[in-house]
């Protein structure tokens, strides 16, 4: 802990306000949303996607009493009984404070750098020598410029050897990381084939990774990388690789069966071989370097190959899925230490769906909670995040159940748990799950979690939020962001999106039928949602449900009046839609004077926004028209503004026209397709695909040429064949003009095509030319605009025809 005037004397502020010097700071915050209890607590008001001082009040109210800012608008007229500092960055005095915390530490810090593997080898190494060593290490993949001065911040004195991980994406970032860090050692754990934006060559990205090294004592890097590089000079160099003079030769690498890779080394004039649990490249370059690691630390030959031989798979996500009975299950398979938990905490706090919200949670091996500052630590995460009931289960955490002030059941084991389960009731409630490995808590989520067939959509939050970040970088401060969750969020799902958007403080929400918005608000969804296509049946919706509805013609704007005249209701929001020339819903431009004239007469209605949609944004052929179209919106709402004395919203650009358009941006954009990770104009944006299509092979058959393949013997077999049977077929939304080779799909890397018809729940692959196996993952759309161009249709389609009985998994990385 710091006091605020210990702070100020490390940060050298411009200016400050200080109301209480000796007011204590422990927690970092940048995130309003993300505080739950305030006491100790500094906020740093960044400008990064958005602009952190707009939400100082916010964490004022939450009861934040520090402040460092880094715009001077003399905010102390309003945080009366605040201690504030105003910096030149405030980015950059965080970190400044955590360079200073770092500095307090003697005990090794391993800096870890590199393309792939960085989270995998700090979690294995964490595996790996826990028994011995006190570990701290950066949470999740917290690796950013913020990430890492938020990682150093978790330092203390309970440890004595930490890893963090360094991550960058342009050049000039690694010294200000290497700055704060500081490592004693270094390691590499790879470098990616493709060079990314942001670097103009493959060398200069491994030069600034290599920044990272030039202070540290030792460095230990895979060879193969770095020949005809120049190395830092200072550091000792511990390389590994397949030649002769390296610090670590590796002698073999081979595949055992399907599971095991025996790995042989040479080192220190000694033989000695290792089982590395997986198969896969990736894995096994990862375990070596943990094997290189652990050499640089003295360890044994022996002890090193029995521990790597138990090394488990590193699952760093959390996933969301439907449960039984109107439940919804959180499977968080990610690390189990105190941060992992409190990260685990913030998703369930978002979500919504459900009135209860329970943790099943398990003894968290590696945290000693026998130790004051860990007890204190778990009492006071389970106390912020408002728990409906907590299940404890194993030897430690019952022990201490008294002194959590969430009610509590606890269970000796899993298998006890089990026997209860049909005891207890998890109706209505978000539940999670939070388990060591050895405690198996997969037994509970096949118990808990609806069950259905094989095929899913994955759908990725980060990507989500990525690209909500990415179209945002595109907009001007002012600009409003309305966000398109019509036909189940393009196919991705209703309340597991629309949480996600409310938390990332979208201005709006659009579904095209007031059943989706009535949906949205049994889910706690609070946002302001605009209903597209309203009709009369759904007006008593709309009201009681608090929903906006967009008014296209006189027709429903009368109706509409009528119904809210019987009601008695006034000054309700509407949405006044133009037809500019999409000739689909709208008021035609010379309408504009005698709907001024019903608005007038009309004061029980409240023009919210008036917006129009371009017909063919992305078409060259058609600049003029989009021009036309953006000009008639700006006369129309001109007039329509004077007309009723008062101004609303204007918006006209959806994706294409954001990419595009930025003459067309008004007041608020209305982000659709591009949010799901589908660029539709411009292929520079970062923008990732969402959601990912799976199934799994069932059966695998060897077939004779002249043999056929499904209904009405349209597979013919030229030559014998191998044929993959899988679990997708029309009714999941796979369109039947995919058949007969129209279609491509990808397992373990090989794109293989379609074979005879589709059918109603299942296809046929060829898989001849292929290594596969029944159970084998299969990627349906493994480049969805060109599989969508295949069949004559767009993105769009395919998506939002993905039917209901797909399962819809929710994942964060
Ligand atoms: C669907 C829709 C959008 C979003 O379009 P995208 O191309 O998916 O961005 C915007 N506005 C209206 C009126 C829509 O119907």
């Amino acid at each position: 802990m710091y006091k605020i005037s210990e702070i100020a004397q490390i940060l050298h502020p411009n200016r400050t306000f200080i109301t209480d010097p000796n007011s204590f700071v422990q927690h970092l915050f940048y995130d309003s949303r993300k505080i739950a209890q305030a006491d100790n607590g500094i906020f740093f008001a960044l400008q990064k996607n958005r602009d952190g001082h707009r939400y100082i009040r916010e964490a004022y109210e939450k009861g934040v009493r520090n402040f460092v800012l880094q715009a001077d608008e003399g905010q102390e007229m309003e945080l009366l009984e605040a201690n504030i500092l105003w910096v030149a960055d405030s980015l950059v005095a965080m970190q400044e404070l955590a360079t200073f915390h770092r500095q307090k530490f003697d005990y090794p810090v391993i800096g870890i750098t590199g393309s792939n593997g960085k989270t995998i080898v700090k979690e294995w190494l964490f595996q790996l020598m826990s028994p011995e060593y006190k570990i701290y290490r950066s949470p999740k993949s917290y690796n950013s410029q913020l990430g890492v001065a938020l990682s150093l911040w978790g330092l203390s004195d309970q440890y004595n050897l930490a890893l963090i991980e360094a991550g960058i994406s342009e050049k000039g970032e690694m010294l200000r990381l290497e700055q704060m860090i500081k490592p004693t050692i270094g390691l590499l754990s790879n470098i990616g084939v493709a060079h990314k934006a942001g670097f103009k060559s493959k060398e200069e990205k491994i030069y600034e990774k290599l920044e990272l090294f030039k202070n540290v004592e030792t460095m230990i890097f895979p060879n193969s990388y770095l020949e005809n590089i120049q190395l830092p000079y200072r550091p000792r160099k511990f390389s590994w690789g397949l030649d002769e003079g390296l610090s670590l030769e590796v002698y073999s690498i081979k595949q055992v069966n399907d599971r095991f890779t025996m790995v042989t080394f040479y080192y220190a004039s000694r033989t000695f071989a290792v089982e590395v649990p997986f198969v896969d490249k990736g894995n096994v370059e990862n375990a070596i370097n943990c094997v290189a690691v652990m050499l640089r630390f003295g360890y044994e030959n022996e002890v090193i190959a029995a521990r790597i031989k138990e090394l488990q798979p590193v699952a760093m996500r959390l996933e969301l899925k439907k449960g039984k009975k109107n439940s919804s299950i959180i499977d968080d398979s990610y690390s189990n230490d105190l941060d992992a938990l409190q990260i685990a905490l913030e998703f369930l706090n978002q979500q919504g769906q459900h009135p209860f919200k329970m943790l099943i949670l398990s003894d968290i091996p590696g945290v000693h909670i026998e130790d004051e500052k860990s007890l204190s630590k778990l009492k006071r995460l389970l106390s912020e995040y408002r728990l409906d009931k907590l299940i404890l289960i194993g030897e430690v955490l019952p022990k201490v159940a008294a002194q959590f002030e969430v009610p509590s059941i606890s269970y000796s084991d899993t298998t006890a748990f089990l026997a209860d389960i049909r005891s207890l009731s998890f109706e209505n409630a978000t539940v999670l799950l939070k388990g060591g490995r050895e405690f198996h808590f997969e037994r509970i989520s096949q118990l808990l979690v609806a069950k259905s067939h094989d095929t899913v959509l994955e759908i990725n939050l980060n990507a989500l939020e990525n690209n909500l970040n990415v179209y945002r970088q595109l907009l001007p401060k002012q600009v409003k962001l309305m966000t398109m969750v019509k036909a189940f969020s393009y196919g991705s799902g209703s309340f597991e999106i629309a949480n996600l958007l409310q938390f990332n403080r979208v201005d709006y929400l659009t579904v095209a039928f007031a059943d989706e918005g009535v949906d949205l608000r049994g889910a706690g969804i609070k946002l302001p949602i605009v209903v597209m296509s309203p009709d009369e049946s759904s007006f008593e919706s709309i009201v009681q449900y608090n929903l906006e509805p967009e008014i296209y013609s006189f027709r429903i704007l009368f109706s509409f009046l009528n119904f809210l005249k019987t009601k008695q209701i006034a000054s309700f929001p509407i949405h006044i839609k133009i037809d500019t020339g999409m000739h689909r819903l709208g008021f035609m431009p010379d309408e504009v004077d005698r709907l001024i004239a019903v608005l007038r007469a009309e004061a029980i209605l409240e023009v919210k926004s008036a917006f129009s949609h371009l017909a063919s944004a992305g078409n060259e052929k058609d600049w003029e028209f989009t021009q036309g179209q953006i000009d008639l919106l700006d006369e129309f709402t001109k007039r329509l503004e004077s007309g009723i004395g008062y101004s609303f919203l204007r918006h006209i650009a959806a994706t294409s026209g954001i990419e595009l358009w930025p003459n067309a941006y008004f007041d608020m954009v209305r982000l659709g397709i591009g949010l799901y990770g589908i660029d539709i104009e411009r292929h520079d944006l970062p923008i990732r695909e969402a959601s990912t299509l799976k199934t799994n092979v069932t059966q695998i058959k060897y077939l004779p040429a002249g043999e056929t393949v499904g209904y009405n013997r349209h597979g013919v077999l030229y030559r014998d064949s191998k044929i993959a049977t899988i679990k997708i077929g029309y009714a999941d939304g796979y369109d039947r003009r995919f058949g007969n080779g129209v279609g491509k799909m990808l397992i373990n890397g090989f794109l293989v095509p379609t074979i005879g018809d589709i059918c109603m729940d299942m296809c046929m692959l060829d898989v001849t030319d292929v290594e596969v196996g029944e159970e084998d993952e299969v990627i349906v759309y493994p480049d969805i605009k060109s599989a969508a161009k295949a069949i004559g249709t767009i993105p769009y389609e395919l998506l939002t025809s993905i039917s209901q009985r797909v399962k819809r998994v929710y994942f964060y990385e």
